[in-house]
């Protein structure tokens, strides 16, 4: 039995993977390198975060998105520069090679419980046995498409988080709705694609990020920079994920859910701007299939109705935890996370009310804040969650392992 298996091999998979290794924890890890990016989100974007602040994290601390580009040759700057998806892969890529090479490309399809541990079944038939299961599988499995949508059959309609390249839309009408980041990027990628593309927003108006620029020092001190963005509340999200903790349920999920909203990136303005019809303080009321297309009924805010038709509807309209939700948890397990508004409750430890389950990525936002939504937060997850699993490794009574038989030795593959 292993004493730990890391379920997904993104920022925050991968940086836990680098700390246990570094304090001799004896883990494996699951999944595919950066895969959530390679395949949920359009080729060519940029992120949204600033370069300083999309590093993943390994215990010297030197292995940094600018150190891989420096000795890439790739244009990189801490701020002002966006970086590109296929440098952030490439990079995370890299940082797996070189800190994680145990990873397996292998795909969790059950975790149930085993006596004192678990016991992970993978889509290759195989599985492993642990003591501690860590889920660090992102948000891909929780994507929201609005109700009024959800009957469309798959051929109509899609969510953002199904498509990278975008290209099977070219000269196809496709309604994108949502005014949020994903929303512009998808509208950008499909315009790249030579679809025709028109937005619906329920918003008033699409506010996009205004580039930082020059900074001044009273600039700094009214608003002091962090990798969530300017602004003392931000200050406050990332150096106190443990104060956030200790705040009331209802605090922690209002802040969650409101700070730091939906605006797109400065740098995809241009893209749509101008290029895009956006149709905003907008909902889709009903939708229905017809002439091999779709039909969409909008309601604006004053009530009015109108309808629109297109090939397809993307629904870039984002993603909502709910552990009920994550396909590869055995019910029995799910039962017994306690959890709030669908995000798990956990620890101080990242730990589920589940002993040994623990969760870390976006959906431990709500127990530690903002900054756990995006790769930043890895930081501040790996080194706490690996001291605590070191330390709990080494407090246990060594034990003289009983040799594997031949049967286990094939199940463990
Ligand atoms: C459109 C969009 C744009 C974003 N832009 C930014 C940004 O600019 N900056 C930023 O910091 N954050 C951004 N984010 C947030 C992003 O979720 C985090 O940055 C980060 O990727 C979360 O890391 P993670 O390791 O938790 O999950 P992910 O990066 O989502 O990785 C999940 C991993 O789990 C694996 N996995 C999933 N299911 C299984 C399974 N059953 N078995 C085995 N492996 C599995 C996947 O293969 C993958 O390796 C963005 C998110 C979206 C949706």
């Amino acid at each position: 039995m292993t004493d730990c298996l890391i379920i997904g091999a993104g920022p925050y998979g991968l940086s836990l993977a680098a700390h246990l290794s570094a304090l001799n924890v004896d883990f494996r890890i699951a999944g595919t390198p950066m895969g959530a990016w390679v395949s949920t989100m359009p080729d060519g974007m940029c992120l949204k975060s600033e370069g300083f602040a999309s590093s993943l994290f390994e215990p010297s601390g030197t292995f940094t998105l600018g150190a891989f580009c420096a000795s890439e040759g790739i244009p990189y700057a801490h701020t002002g520069v966006p970086v590109q998806k296929a440098t952030f892969v490439a990079y995370g890529q890299a940082f797996q090679r070189q800190f994680v090479p145990s990873l397996e490309a292998r795909t969790a399809v059950l975790v149930t419980r085993q006596g004192n541990g678990f016991t992970t079944r993978f889509a290759d038939g195989g599985s492993i046995t642990s003591r501690r299961v860590v889920s660090a599988v992102g948000v891909e499995r929780y994507a929201q498409v609005p109700a009024p949508l959800q009957a469309l059959p798959a051929a109509l309609c899609s969510h953002s988080s199904q498509h990278s390249s975008f290209a099977e839309f070219a000269g196809q009408a496709v309604v994108v709705i949502g005014g949020g980041s994903s929303a512009m990027d998808a509208a950008a990628a499909l315009r790249r694609q030579g679809a025709r593309v028109t937005v619906v927003a329920r918003r008033s108006t699409v506010r996009f990020q205004t580039p930082l620029g020059q900074r001044s020092l009273r600039d700094k001190i009214r608003a002091p920079m962090t990798v969530l963005g300017p602004g003392w509340k931000s200050v406050l999200c990332t150096r106190a994920p443990l104060l956030f903790h200790y705040m009331p349920d209802e605090f922690r999920t209002k802040v969650v859910t409101r700070y730091l909203g939906p605006a797109p990136a400065w740098f995809v303005r241009d893209q749509v701007e101008g290029h895009i019809p956006i149709i905003t303080d907008t909902t889709v009321v009903a939708a229905e299939a017809k002439d091999g297309g779709t039909q969409l009924t909008l309601r604006t805010h004053d009530g009015a109705t109108s309808t629109l038709v297109a090939d397809h509807v993307v629904c870039a309209t984002g993603f909502k935890i709910a552990m009920d939700r994550t396909p590869f948890l055995d019910r029995e397990l799910v039962a017994a996370i306690a959890h709030v508004d669908g995000a798990p409750k956990l620890s101080r430890n990242f730990e589920t009310t589940v002993r040994g389950l623990h969760v870390i990525g976006p959906a431990a936002a709500n127990s530690f804040g903002p900054m756990l939504r995006f790769a930043a937060g890895a930081g501040f997850a790996s080194r706490r969650l690996s001291r605590h699993i070191a330390s709990a490794q080494a407090s246990r009574p060594r034990r003289r392992h009983a040799p594997v038989s031949a049967e286990a030795r094939v199940v463990d593959a």
